[in-house]
């Protein structure tokens, strides 16, 4: 048989500015580019292997995962193949089916998944009202403390570092401290967080941290991290009966090529741009001041922004498409002229996008085209 054309090339990264906070963080630095190719074949890192990939000394993995220890506050740090993976594994090591478990409501529905797919019950701690959508510490306070009046045991308590919805940052520390003070572990989430900004597992009471090498670790995926304070290492990382080296939560061995080469090429870089994360963050401000100013776009979520990701109600947009032969294509298209993409094709009542990582020129190009496009149409 002949195959069908795949349309396997894309080029939207490398000649427009992309919006999409889903892939600012997952843009590869070069030398993961690099290690991309020299990695490319099936299990290439398994050369030097004696048995566990978390022991491997060429490529140097036994000292890549205590330097990634190190850098996020954790005893033991091990990849998977993404946050959802990590939870799922926590989940699965500490929770029997059928236990209850505490998450917030801006959860990512791979925690809903993964609780799912381990059987557990989830009590939903809610956010407060429109237009934050805020997690606070005395909500999950309420939530513990009403479960523990009524008597019903809670196995683990997650808590999303920065939701994806609204790119809010949650009190880790704060909610960390009431989880341990009715004696629940806490599983922190970084998807959004560690590789941007600064994550502390130990300062921020986590016993439990999981990171997403392909959203926020210029990493190429799929590969995700999970960390944790050695108290937990005996279930988490508990080893076989039968294959006496193995990990059974890893299911022997997580990645095992090209996703794992580029996490280890970009960390000395990722640790090195969270260094630089308060420029990010005052950059995030300047973008939703100078496009609130353009009038007809607001920004949702917690103010002032304390990270990258922005969600922005745009009513003059979506007045815009009522009128526009191209409907609510028009945005699209206005923007893709510009060479902006990463905003999705007929959607104008309301956006995500993200700045990170570009420029402070490329970042004013992007708020002047909004204001050109609103100007032209309006
Ligand atoms: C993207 C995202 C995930 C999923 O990450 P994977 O590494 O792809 O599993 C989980 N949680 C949050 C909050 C996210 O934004």
């Amino acid at each position: 048989m002949e195959c069908q054309d795949y349309g396997l090339n894309r080029n939207i990264e490398r000649d427009n500015l992309n919006l999409n906070p889903l892939q600012r963080g997952g843009v590869l630095t070069k030398e993961a580019r690099k290690a991309l190719y020299e990695f490319s074949d099936g299990y290439s890192v398994c050369d030097y292997c004696a048995g566990r990939l978390d022991e491997i000394s060429r490529p140097a993995i036994h000292h890549f995962l205590d330097d990634l220890a190190e850098f996020i506050g954790v005893d033991q740090a091990r990849t998977v193949h993404g946050a959802r993976e990590g939870k799922f594994a926590v989940m699965h090591a500490i929770c029997k089916p059928g236990d209850t478990i505490v998450v917030d409501g801006n959860a990512h529905y791979t925690t809903h998944l993964a609780a799912e797919r381990n059987q557990l019950n989830m009590v939903e701690v809610p956010s407060n009202d429109y237009p934050e959508y805020r997690i606070t510490p005395e909500s999950y306070q309420e939530v513990l403390d009403y479960q523990e009046d009524y008597g019903e045991d809670v196995s683990l308590v997650l808590l999303t570092h920065v939701d994806g919805n609204y790119g809010n940052l949650t009190d880790a520390r704060a909610i960390g401290k009431i989880a341990h003070d009715h004696g629940v572990p806490l599983l922190l989430n970084c998807a959004y967080s560690m590789g941007r900004l600064p994550v502390d597992a130990r300062a921020f009471n986590a016993d439990f941290v999981v990171g997403s090498g392909h959203k926020s670790m210029a990493a190429s995926g799929p590969i995700g991290v999970l960390g944790l304070k050695d108290e937990w290492a005996d279930t988490v990382l508990k080893l076989s009966k039968r294959h006496a080296v193995k990990e059974i939560e890893m299911l022997g061995c997580t990645s095992r090529g090209a996703p794992v080469a580029t996490l280890m090429a970009s960390l000395p870089y990722v640790i090195e741009r969270v260094g630089r994360w308060d420029e990010e963050v005052q950059k995030t401000r300047d973008f939703v001041e100078k496009m609130e100013r353009i009038g007809g776009i607001k920004q949702i979520g917690v103010k002032p922004k304390e990270h990258d990701l922005v969600r922005f109600e745009t009513p003059v947009f979506d007045e815009i498409a009522e009128k526009h032969p191209r409907r609510g294509f028009f945005l699209y298209e206005e923007l893709k002229k510009r060479k902006i993409v990463g905003i999705k094709r007929g959607q104008t009542k309301w956006f995500k996008c993200s700045a990170y990582g570009f420029t402070q020129e490329q970042t004013d190009y992007i708020t002047r085209s909004f204001a050109e496009i609103v100007e032209r149409y309006k």
